[in-house]
């Protein structure tokens, strides 16, 4: 399968699971656009190898008007926005009496608010040109619940939400939205979360041992090439009819 000629935006992918879909849609001949605050330069050496076209914008995904400007300059600099694959994330754990406003607005801003902005600026292109594909990059977190996540789980709901709302005005297009939700991949996202066992107290081994056993029967992680692999099958005509789906890759998580 070839993406050649098309052009992808992947937000937040200047690590972790958006650089392995970036990579994998690279790969696979589209021109990328990485978003983040990580280490642009370093992403955008690491997706040159595959010989496409690769360009950065530094928006931010809780400001609508720099969203509004990185999709006017993918437009502008490479003719077409085809493929929109919606990452950028944040989280923060904390029991709801506790949450801190200021992180609820963020998260919700960034892995919520985001993807109703970009998906609203790049259907009009999308229609015009006949083709479109929309991957939401959500969560089990978004089919099921965790203690201390309010915010992040609430967002991810509404994502697999807005990704059916989205699937259903588009349904007589050629232009998909689905959602992909990913158990515990080993990104920075995720160090986080076992640096604050090791700091609980716990071993290394231990603290990766016990996140992945709370949740993810295969006590192994997902891995952002394996996500690559399902978001490029995404893009293909075979998932031409795939509409609307909150497609789970989580080691069995949402099985139980
Ligand atoms: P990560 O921390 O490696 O990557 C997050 C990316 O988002 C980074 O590029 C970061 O710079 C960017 N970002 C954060 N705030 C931003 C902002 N305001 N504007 C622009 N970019 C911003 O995390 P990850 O684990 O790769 O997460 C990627 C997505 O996958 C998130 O939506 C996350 O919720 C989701 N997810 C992750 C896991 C996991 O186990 N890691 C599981 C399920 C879902």
């Amino acid at each position: 399968m070839t993406l050649k000629g098309k052009t992808a935006l992947v937000t937040g992918s200047t690590s972790g699971i958006g650089l392995g879909i970036a990579a994998r849609l690279a790969q696979a001949g589209a021109n990328v656009v990485v978003n983040g605050f990580g280490d642009i330069d370093a992403a955008v050496r690491e997706l040159s190898v595959h010989g496409t076209r690769i360009g950065h914008h530094g928006a931010d995904m809780a400001q609508p008007e720099q969203i509004a400007e990185m999709i006017a300059y993918v437009e502008r600099e490479f003719g077409s926005l085809d493929i929109l694959v919606n990452n950028a994330g944040i989280q923060h754990v904390a029991a709801l009496e506790d949450f801190p406003v200021e992180r609820w607005n963020a998260i919700i801003a960034i892995n919520l608010s985001s993807v109703f902005h970009t998906t609203r600026l790049a259907l009009p292109g999308m229609r015009q040109r006949g083709w479109g594909r929309i991957l939401n990059i959500a969560s089990t977190h978004g089919l099921v619940a965790s203690a201390g996540k309010s915010a992040y789980v609430a967002a991810k709901h509404g994502v697999i939400g807005l990704t059916k709302t989205t699937a259903l005005e588009t349904a007589t297009t050629a232009i998909t939205c689905n959602a992909i939700c990913p158990g515990w991949v080993l990104t920075p996202l995720v160090q986080q979360q076992i640096d604050a066992r090791i700091a609980a107290g716990a071993s290394p081994e231990q603290a990766r041992h016990d996140l992945l056993a709370e949740k993810q029967p295969s006590l192994d992680f997902v891995t952002a090439d394996q996500l690559g692999e399902l978001a490029l099958f995404l893009c293909s005509e075979a998932a031409a009819q795939v509409r609307g789906a909150a497609w789970n890759m989580d080691g069995g998580w949402v099985a139980q």
